[in-house]
């Protein structure tokens, strides 16, 4: 047994969040944390929402609220839609809680201490009709390195480097259109150059990324700038420094503050735990969390912040770049183990966009369809490693072909035939098991190497595969050995054997899917007379603020009950009930339905 970490990419808490945001990391990471769990490891998933930033500060401004109540309003339906989901986090809280300040202070106190984060004078944007600061990502212009010509004034979302607003050609803000002005002021930088070669040999230790990820990530290295991590602004984490600490106009980057979150968040789980220290097991580079493995989910336009500046943040607090230095009171902290990083989602051969209505949001989506439904469609046809198109044709056919006619099917005939014929599983005939029957068994068992290996290795487009392939195998056996046909009494031990072999089968081919389909999972198994908790699901809870700030929910759930990554021997005589089925078939008029629905 070993430590993992599931560090999930932290939702924006601008708005609800779309099937193309969950599609990425958001289930993924949750098939890959059920499944090492079920596999008998120790798994922290965390995850919260990131609330800072000029985004939801512009965004307050026009609804009249403040940015804390925007963020409490979105935090609220993001934890919602992600239950709904039944993802599996351990902890999913909020950037603006008083642990996460202080962690995130932390940080930069040790950094700074150690020399890596340096005070320094540069232009910044200020709008010049109104003389306010215009941050990044409100100024667009032509991308100086690869010519894309919507690049954004912190980074190209075409060729991933990261930018200043002053290197845009033709700089334009996008609040407005003009053009903006450049004034001196003060901010605090990253120094990554002094960092690039201990993120170099990190890098050339990773074994087993996507190669694009690893690829990209290294020619990040080639051109690495000090970089910005405060800004002027009034929503944000504070300057923990004298002379900064007091005031109102300076704040730490959200994308600074955000990617603490996944410490911070571990960090809020142990105390909430009752052992404060429990963090440590998968972050000190001592100890027990010497051997653990971190992997951290998200889509490829965060790639940098993962496999550059996380990293950066890391090691500079633990001491570890050019100008050496000395861990700070959290001790030295351990670098990702492996970024996993997918690519998009698109919506019926368009970008996903919220204001052209090309969208669906996770809501509408669960309040339409199951959950399991759209897991199942992420996990076969999922942006994993290309880009990916949902079309509603092929959700409708993924649904209702593989899930209803081939899993749904399968769960639905064995059960009700050895119901009416048995009412109970039955027992194995003591003439014993066919060559096909000892085949179809073998084939259940070796699907559990086969399919905890890839999604181990994050190849789940591959793992659901083998999963559907025994189901597959399962029908056509069914199919074969045609045990409706054996109707004589003489026959009846055949029968029964044949129906236990693929109840066997059935139990088998439903673990090997719990990590897929955590919610239809739970049904297969109590279908199968099972009783208790086979695929734990997480609860809601509302918090206090450890350290005296305001009430909020979080997501978590004690996930140490539920089935284990093995075949469990199906009990002989267990009672049997004629099955409801567990997936709903769909009209093939949804598809006109939701294409009205999108903007034209
Ligand atoms: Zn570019």
């Amino acid at each position: 047994m070993s430590h993992v970490l599931a560090a999930v990419a932290w939702p924006y808490a601008n708005g609800p969040r779309h099937i193309g945001h969950v599609s990425g990391f958001g289930v993924p990471s949750d098939v890959f944390s059920r499944y090492m769990r079920m596999a008998g490891h120790d798994v922290l998933m965390v995850s919260g929402t990131d609330e800072h930033g000029t985004p939801i500060q512009v965004q307050a401004d026009a609804e009249g609220v403040t940015p804390r109540e925007l963020a409490d309003r979105y935090n609220r339906v993001i934890v919602e839609d992600l239950h709904g989901l039944g993802l599996s986090y351990d902890l999913f809280t909020r950037t603006t809680t008083g642990n996460h300040y202080a962690v995130v202070q932390e940080l930069f106190e040790g950094m700074y201490r150690n020399g890596y984060i340096v005070p320094k004078t540069t232009m910044g944007a200020i709008s010049p009709s109104t003389g306010r600061t215009l941050p990044d990502r409100y100024i667009e212009g032509t991308c100086p390195i690869c010519g894309y010509d919507s690049a954004r004034g912190d980074q190209c979302d075409n060729c991933g480097n990261q930018l200043d607003p002053i290197d845009l050609i033709n700089p334009k803000s996008k609040i407005n259109g003009e053009t903006p002005e450049f004034v001196e002021t003060e901010h605090f930088f990253l120094d990554l150059p002094a960092l690039a070669d201990v993120l170099r040999q990190w890098l050339d230790t990773r074994e087993g990324w996507r190669p694009n990820v690893l690829r990209f990530s290294k020619n990040l290295l080639d051109d690495l700038q000090p970089r910005a991590i405060t800004r002027d602004l009034e929503w944000g984490v504070p300057i923990p420094l004298d002379g900064w600490r007091d005031r109102s106009d300076k704040r730490i980057y959200v994308w600074f503050d955000a990617v603490i979150g996944y410490l911070s968040a571990s960090i809020e789980w142990a105390r909430r735990s009752g052992d404060p220290e429990a963090w440590r097991r998968w972050w000190s580079t001592d100890g027990e969390g010497k051997d653990a493995q971190t992997y951290y989910f998200m889509g490829k336009d965060n790639i940098v912040f993962h496999s550059v500046i996380w990293p950066a943040l890391l090691a500079g607090y633990s001491g570890e770049g050019a100008r050496d230095g000395v861990p700070g009171e959290l001790g030295r902290l351990n670098l990702p183990t492996e970024v996993v990083s997918s690519e998009y989602l698109t919506m019926e051969g368009r970008k996903f966009s919220s204001s052209r209505r090309v969208v669906i949001y996770v809501r509408d989506f669960l309040e339409r369809y199951d959950a399991d439904a759209l897991r199942y469609f992420i996990a076969a046809a999922g942006p994993e490693s290309n880009d990916t198109d949902f079309t509603w044709a092929e959700f409708l056919r993924r649904n209702n072909d593989e899930l209803v006619a081939g899993w749904g099917n399968l769960v639905n005939r064995s059960i009700s035939m050895a119901a009416k014929n048995f009412g109970a599983i039955p027992p194995i005939d003591p003439a014993g098991l066919t060559e096909a029957d000892e085949a179809l068994l073998a084939t259940a068992r070796a699907g559990f190497a086969v399919v905890g290996d890839l999604i181990g290795r994050h190849r789940q487009k591959q793992a659901i595969g083998e999963a559907m392939k025994v189901v597959a195998e399962a029908n056509k056996y069914l199919s074969e050995q045609a045990p409706w046909k054996l109707k004589d009494e003489a026959d009846k031990p055949r029968m029964g054997t044949i129906l236990h072999v693929a109840l066997q089968v059935v139990s088998d081919a439903n673990t090997l899917l719990t990590p897929f389909l955590p919610h239809s999972a739970q049904k297969v198994y109590e279908l199968l007379g099972g009783t208790g908790v086979h695929a734990p699901m997480p609860q809601i809870v509302e918090v206090e603020d450890l350290d005296g700030g305001p009430a909020y929910p979080v997501l978590t759930g004690d996930y140490t009950q539920g089935t284990r990554w093995e075949s469990v021997p199906l009990e002989v005589g267990r009672p049997l009930a004629t099955p409801k089925p567990v997936f709903r078939k769909l009209d093939p008029s949804i598809v006109d339905e939701e294409l009205a629905r999108l903007g034209a």
